[in-house]
């Protein structure tokens, strides 16, 4: 059985600790490898081979930096297939969802490749006389990114190619369940030349988070994952003195008006609810009918849909859906279903009962649809993060634009409608952080931010595209006078025009 490492210094290291976590295949349930969960020396061993390379790295020209950025991406394209089976291999989602996941990685990868223009600074000549100013962005030194499962390549390459691009260096703490494709892909960043150190990958638990939350010499922590550890990581790294910006959960919103052409809107409904078993922060996981007819005629659509999803491994080229990352965030949705039909939802596709014949050990779950949801139920107010989808019926379209700002997450949300006058009004006041009109899954490209509000996001900065290059560097504004020699005496008043 495949021990997985730590990557430090630019060496595979294997890892002291005696705290062991098992790697599952969740198409078979089988163990694939086992994961040592690193210790405090460990850590602090990462950061110190960090923290040696920052000053070499920093100061190595953005041009030079770049060139490694480019031949990163020409390996990623060239194994993006290699990638994706290790994704797969470890997460559950089919082939081509993951091959989905790798090529959105790649774009952030592209998108720092042009580090040298998203440094230039601004310089003003003749601020005064004599005097010139510029201004220009510095890396902030060693940072630090913890990653969730459900991305287990591309969420990481929201953070390290900009961070390492800018010029700093960087500890990854991937998430447990998944950890091997981002070992991949470190291995074919140490392959494109970069420098030993400056990108390193520890593995580990709640105690290594902490350990990086409380590092003197880590400046900055990116976090994708659950909201109540995105707020825990915000306030213990913010109050250890870093900059964190720790992006939670969400629970997003789908608003169908009566005039949305029903056909598109089902099959927009059943790519966000259901692709990669509804495991994504932007799945669409409340569908918003405006209006009982439009509330019928999407039920009507959605149900013979969701009855014959096709459901399989990775392995499967026909699968839609794959299984839940684990035995134990299968049980938990499943347990969601229950809590539903407790509360009054009504069923109409339970997905309590799948099984596949040969993978009778995978975790595996239907998709479930249930309508007539409300507000108060905790099946409305939770991540589910499952292949759940709710129908909760709204009788105008203010009643679901209250509906989704009465919610505490905000991450992303969408309305279908014909209506250019509902589309714009809706992109326009809706208090969401990412908003689609037609589009159910409003993933900004590499080059916009991608980011929550609310309860979706704790910090000041959203993830990756120029909001990233903000995040991971620091202003420095430097004031010039030249000739310096000139003799004006001593000025005691506050510097300015007069
Ligand atoms: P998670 O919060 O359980 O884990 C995320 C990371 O935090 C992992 O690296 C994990 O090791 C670490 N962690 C877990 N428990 C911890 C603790 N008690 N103390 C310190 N660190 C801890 O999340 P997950 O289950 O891996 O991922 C799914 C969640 O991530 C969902 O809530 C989803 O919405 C969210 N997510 C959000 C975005 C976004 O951009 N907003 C993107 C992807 C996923």
């Amino acid at each position: 059985m495949q021990t997985i490492q730590n990557a430090i210094g630019g060496k595979l290291i294997e890892s002291t600790s005696t705290r062991i976590q098992p790697v599952f295949n969740p198409a078979t349930g089988e163990q694939s490898a086992s994961l040592p969960l690193s210790t405090l020396g460990e850590i602090n061993a990462a950061v110190a081979v960090a923290k040696a390379a920052f000053p070499a790295w920093s100061h190595t020209p953005p041009m030079k930096r770049a060139r490694v950025m480019f031949r990163f991406k020409e390996l990623l394209d060239k194994h993006a297939g290699d990638i994706a089976r290790e994704i797969s291999k470890e997460h559950g989602k089919v082939h081509d969802d993951a091959l989905g996941e790798v090529a959105r990685g790649i774009d952030c990868v592209d998108f720092a490749c042009g580090i040298p223009q998203l440094l230039k600074g601004e310089f003003s000549r003749n601020v005064g006389p004599n005097i010139d100013s510029y201004s220009d962005r510095q890396a902030l030194g060693v940072v630090a990114g913890i990653t969730p499962f459900n991305f287990p390549a591309m969420v990481p390459m929201w953070m390290y190619p900009i961070a390492i691009a800018c010029g700093n260096t960087f500890i990854l703490k991937p998430s447990e369940r998944d950890p091997s494709a981002p070992m991949l892909a470190w291995q074919l960043f140490m392959d494109a030349g970069l420098p030993e150190g400056v990108f390193n990958v520890v593995h580990g638990d709640k105690e290594a988070v902490d350990a990086i939350l409380d590092h003197p010499d880590i400046k900055a922590v990116s976090f994708v994952g659950s909201t109540p550890i995105a707020e825990y990581v915000y306030r213990r790294g913010t109050s250890a003195g870093k900059r964190v910006q720790a992006l939670g959960g969400a629970k997003n919103h789908m608003i169908i008006m009566p005039d949305a052409d029903m056909d598109q809107a089902a099959d927009a409904l059943m790519g966000a609810g259901y692709g990669s078993a509804g495991e994504r922060c932007m799945a669409i996981s409340v569908a918003v009918p405006v209006g009982e007819k439009t509330a019928d005629a999407l039920i009507a659509r959605l149900k013979p849909r969701v009855e014959s999803l096709k459901i399989g491994p990775a392995t499967d080229k026909d699968a839609e859906m794959g299984p839940l990352v684990t035995k134990m965030h299968r049980d938990k949705v499943a347990g969601y279903i229950d809590v539903g039909v407790a509360e009054g939802a009504e069923l109409v596709v339970d997905g309590r009962g799948f099984t596949l014949q040969g993978y009778e050990n995978g975790y595996y779950l239907g998709g479930t649809l249930f309508d007539r949801v409300t507000k108060d139920m905790s099946i409305y107010r939770d991540e589910i993060f499952g292949p759940v989808l709710s129908v909760v019926r709204a009788g105008t379209y203010q009643d679901a634009v209250d509906l989704i700002h009465g919610h505490e997450y905000a991450n992303g949300t969408a309305i279908f409608t014909r209506d250019g006058d509902a589309a714009r009004e809706f992109a326009d006041k809706i208090e969401v952080g990412m908003v689609g009109i037609n589009v159910p899954i409003p993933v900004p490209v590499a080059y916009h931010s991608f980011g929550g509000w609310k309860r979706s996001l704790f910090g000041d900065h959203s993830i990756y595209g120029s909001e990233g290059v903000h995040f991971y560097t620091r202003l420095k504004t430097v004031t010039t006078r030249w000739p310096a020699g000139i003799k004006e005496g001593a000025e005691f008043t506050f510097p300015s025009m007069k």
